[in-house]
């Protein structure tokens, strides 16, 4: 199955995002877990979510991608920042198990001038710190395009992170194609290479999603500006060997291009056109 989405808006609860998926001709979708700029987030209405479970089931939707506040940084030097950041994704944690074995993605952190080595230390020790036992949710660590300190541009950096966390079979990583090709990797000339170079640092079985944009900027820029897919510097004959990688294809794909929900439908139904699988009827 091609499970294909994009971004959502939370706002108006679940079964709202699962009748828009469904319009748009997507099977999944990502949403953010709390307002980005920070604050409490908004409770979990039980029949909201009970219809959303329903339809989500009868629809056969692929996995949920949520997503942690981007402002977030469980790598930061200030402790404020930090605990904030600790009391998202702990309450982040908990609320997604009342929509149990989807996936939680975050942005590493930033390690602003204590070091690489430092900014890992403390996301790993954040991850020990949120994550349980008994949790369904897998935890992603999102591939980062290394503007500013940010720490994840290299697989070597998430590897490292996944090396010192505990509960290792609840941690994954999210690649998101415009960050990747912001950070160095050449997945437009070299798609082969870069997924043998993952598979050799981390292991392709820990790559769970991709987020899938095209790039505004020029390969290894370090910017993290994403464009539509085809208009950017990714390409897209790029794109659909993308999607058709035996490796890839079936992973769950979501969306963050600059769009609409219309410019979203559209791009939702040329990937369609792209899939070989989809063409065969399969
Ligand atoms: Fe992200
Ligand atoms: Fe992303
Ligand atoms: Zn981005």
């Amino acid at each position: 199955m091609f499970q294909i989405g994009c971004h959502l808006s939370v706002a108006k609860g679940f079964a709202a995002m699962g009748e828009t998926a469904l319009k748009i001709g997507a099977n999944t979708f990502q949403f953010f877990t709390r307002n980005p700029r920070g604050g409490a987030a908004k409770a979990i209405d039980p029949s909201d979510l009970e219809r959303f479970l329903k339809m989500k089931g009868k629809n056969h939707f692929g996995v949920l991608l949520a997503h942690a506040p981007y402002t977030l940084n469980a790598a930061a030097k200030d402790p404020q920042v930090r605990r904030f950041a600790f009391e998202a994704m702990s309450d982040d944690l908990k609320r997604m198990e009342l929509l149990p074995n989807n996936y939680y993605n975050f942005h590493p952190g930033s390690h602003v001038g204590q070091g690489i080595d430092a900014g890992i230390d403390k996301i790993a020790r954040l991850l020990n710190e949120i994550m349980t036992k008994e949790q369904t949710t897998t935890v992603l660590l999102e591939t980062m395009s290394g503007k500013g300190t940010e720490v994840g541009s290299r697989f070597e950096e998430l590897q490292e992170i996944i090396r010192r966390v505990d509960l290792k079979e609840k941690i994954g990583i999210c690649l998101d194609t415009c960050h990747v090709y912001d950070a160095g990797y050449d997945i437009v000339n070299h798609l082969d290479d870069v997924l043998s170079e993952f598979d050799r640092v981390i292991g392709l079985e820990r790559l769970k999603a991709i987020h899938l944009n095209d790039s505004k900027n020029p390969f290894a820029s370090h910017k993290d500006r994403h464009e539509k897919l085809g208009k950017g510097s990714l390409g897209a004959e790029a794109i659909k060997r993308i999607i058709n990688n035996p490796y890839l294809k079936g992973l769950p794909f979501y969306l963050e291009t600059p769009n609409e929900l219309d410019g979203y439908a559209k791009e939702i139904a040329l990937l369609k056109s792209y899939r070989k699988d989809e063409k065969e009827g399969k």
